[in-house]
């Protein structure tokens, strides 16, 4: 790929890094740094002493890229070039040039510190500013102490303030590829469209009919509305007359789309024909399409935020930063003079957008994150003192170690506990690693690898939901227990069940409106997830048998008991009527059960008075998600553990001492906690 930007630059490129421990390069996305940045370190030699790393932020870039790099040095992927995702790993011993997601390569440095098998760590795509990306920058800086002779850093991106990472690793150099960026005219709308997929429909048909070839690019928000716009423009341009105007393929493009259809957008058009790619911003700079001259874009994205002070996570659609609306522009001047199509006035670009997008570690929460970095014991590391590219507030770090400390992943002086450190070692989130912890001394560990596998894969299993595919699915699982009134987890497993009683009959998914490709997923991340369970445990996993119904009753009460240990951050109580429950915990909110959810009243017309929640998301109320009905005597041990927090002793002395916790905790223990005809 020689008439790549970047290729000129080669000698250059290879000469800096020989002389410099941390390079920063800065090119025009597109530019070839995460193509041929990992083929120039290799041809220089780099692979010799070993691995050449390039982390992605997205699992989808880290593929694609693998793939084409593959190709580009006709090797098999799996060999030379290979890549490695949560959960799927294509690499072998004969890979040097391994792509990788920056979560997998936080992940290998937890068994190996050193990372000793890589001589070059790539962090690519650090604009994007992801919290697995910030965080390696600050392990960066310390292994390259540890590492000077024998490791080289380079971190790339399209946008970011350069002098910013260059001051942060010490002045390092900072390479810039001069882009060949044409010029791009922007064309503002008067006012902001009240439906922007309507309008950007309109805008697409308008260019294909009225402008010379050239592909077009829209942004839209998700899979939705991408989804939405690509039937829309399919109905319009089929209506087109024959011959009235070229034809025109239009190609959806997000991060959920099967990997087959995403290289689609890779491919050049047929002669005389118009592609109309709508994406989301995964085509803003993790994915380059060539090809394209007309840009529409929303001025949206979506994104998930968390707040440290509700423990909500809400998923947004904002308004883009300045840096990123100039990114989408840029993409319509790679191959010649284009145009964007701005679908807001500009007074909204200058005086609404950011100038630069957040970074992921001041919007995400930081459970996993904190005990992640607790977890490698590094005597010089100290997780309210490390060395961030840009700081979190304390607020949220703080928020971290107390929910870390109600699942006992850390103790009251905020140091990890041998629990904690095995929770690190799963790739889940804490909620679910801790669930495993103790579903494994209640003999339930294969539920619990089954929910915490469907959890994992939730957003590519289920097709359409409706209440006649809910039905036919609940025929279909005649055969076991009713658990709709124990809540979603529980429905999770049973699905897995049923499907497992059919020896993974694909027909079944089908039939039971479940992605075929997602259900796969989930039987290969549950098999992963055992491996790593047995080797933590280093004892056999504790499996209990399922037969009878008090045999499944028995195995799922030990699991969402287990749930209850996991989750107990997450926990409310029943309130007011209905649905209606209250958060308790660190901070009390009135929340109710997601309309998704299955949980139903029992036989006596009663939601449960405790339940557990997957997350608290805002839709526009607080609601939460996938939730599993728990008992008032697991809760007990758990409002007295709440009632001991010390957060300041927590976070080692440092910060302001807090007060009480918002809303007055419950006084359970108090309360008659022998049910009676329930056996604990
Ligand atoms: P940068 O990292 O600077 O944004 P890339 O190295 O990703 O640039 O892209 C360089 C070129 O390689 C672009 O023209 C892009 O279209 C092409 N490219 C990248 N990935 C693939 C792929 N999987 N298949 C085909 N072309 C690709």
């Amino acid at each position: 790929m020689a008439n790549l930007p970047i290729s000129q630059y080669e000698e250059k490129i290879v000469e800096t890094v020989d002389k410099n421990p941390v390079v920063v390069l800065i090119g025009e996305t597109g530019s070839g740094k995460s193509t041929q940045l990992s083929q120039m370190l290799r041809r220089r030699g780099y692979t010799k002493s070993g691995v050449i790393g390039v982390t992605q932020p997205r699992r989808v870039a880290a593929v694609s890229v693998a793939r084409r790099v593959a190709y580009e040095l006709g090797v098999q992927l799996g060999e030379e070039v290979g890549y490695a995702i949560r959960f799927e790993d294509r690499t072998s011993e004969n890979t040097r040039i391994k792509y990788l997601t920056d979560g997998v390569l936080l992940r290998e440095s937890l068994s190996n510190p050193e990372l000793n098998q890589y001589s070059v760590i790539i962090l690519d795509e650090a604009h994007e500013r992801s919290l697995n990306t910030d965080i390696l920058l600050g392990l960066m800086k310390r292994l390259i102490k540890i590492r000077s002779s024998n490791l080289k850093v380079l971190v790339t991106s399209a946008t970011l303030d350069g002098d910013k990472v260059s001051k942060f690793f010490s002045d390092c150099p900072i390479l810039t590829i001069p882009g060949k960026l044409y010029p791009v005219e922007i064309l503002y709308s008067k006012e902001r469209p009240s439906n922007y997929v309507e309008s950007a429909t309109k805008t697409a048909l308008d260019i294909h009919v009225k402008e010379p070839e050239g592909d077009i690019l829209i942004f839209a928000t998700g899979q939705d509305d991408i989804e939405k716009l690509v039937s829309n423009l399919e109905d319009k341009v089929r209506a087109f007359e024959e011959g009235s105007c070229m034809d025109a393929i239009i190609l959806p493009l997000h991060g959920s789309l099967p990997p087959e259809l995403q290289v689609r957008v890779f491919s050049p058009p047929p002669p005389n024909c118009r592609r109309i790619i709508v994406a989301t911003n995964i085509a803003e700079t993790s994915l380059t399409v060539d090809g394209v001259v007309y840009v529409i874009d929303s001025g949206y994205v979506k994104q998930r935020q968390y707040n440290p002070s509700t423990g909500m996570y809400s998923l947004d659609i904002v308004q883009i930063s300045k840096v990123q609306a100039n990114q989408r522009a840029g993409r319509a001047g790679r191959t010649r003079p284009g145009t964007c199509y701005r679908l807001y006035p500009s007074r909204v670009y200058h005086d609404e957008f950011l100038d630069v997008t957040v970074p992921e570690i001041q919007r995400s929460s930081l459970a996993g994150s904190v005990l992640y970095l607790k977890s490698l014991n590094l005597p010089d590391i100290d997780i309210l003192k490390f060395d961030f590219l840009d700081p979190p507030s304390f607020e949220s770090l703080q928020d971290a170690l107390k929910q870390l400390y109600l699942i006992d992943a850390i103790d009251e002086d905020g140091a990890i506990t041998s629990i904690g450190q095995k929770m690190a070692e799963l790739p889940l989130e804490p909620s679910l690693s801790r669930t495993l912890m103790e579903a494994n001394n209640y003999g339930c560990i294969s539920q619990a690898l089954t929910v915490a596998a469907m959890l994992s894969a939730e957003t590519t299993l289920l097709s359409v939901q409706s209440s006649k595919t809910e039905k036919k699915r609940k025929h279909n699982m005649s055969n076991l227990p009713d658990g709709s009134g124990l809540g979603d987890h529980i429905q999770l497993l049973q699905i897995y069940e049923c499907w497992d009683q059919t020896d993974y009959d694909i027909g079944w998914c089908k039939d039971n409106n479940l992605k075929v490709r997602g259900m796969l997923f989930v039987k290969d991340v549950r098999k992963q997830l055992a491996q790593i369970m047995q080797k933590i445990s280093k004892v056999p996993l504790d499996v209990q048998a399922n037969g009878t119904v008090e045999e499944f009753h028995r195995g799922y009460r030990n699991l969402r008991k287990a749930l209850c240990v996991g989750y107990a951050n997450q926990l409310a109580e029943r309130k007011l009527h209905h649905n209606g429950y209250r958060t308790l915990g660190f901070k009390s909110q009135v929340v109710q059960v997601h309309p998704s959810s299955v949980l139903r009243q029992d036989e006596l017309g009663k939601f449960p008075d405790y339940v557990v929640y997957h997350e608290l998301i805002a839709t526009p109320r607080p609601c939460m998600r996938n939730v599993c009905a728990v008992e008032m005597r697991w809760v007990v041990p758990i409002i007295n553990k709440l009632k001991t927090l010390d957060v300041h002793k927590l976070s080692g002395g440092i910060g302001d001492i807090e007060e009480e916790p918002e809303g007055k905790l419950p006084d359970l223990a108090k309360k008659d906690v022998d049910i009676p005809g329930v056996p604990d």
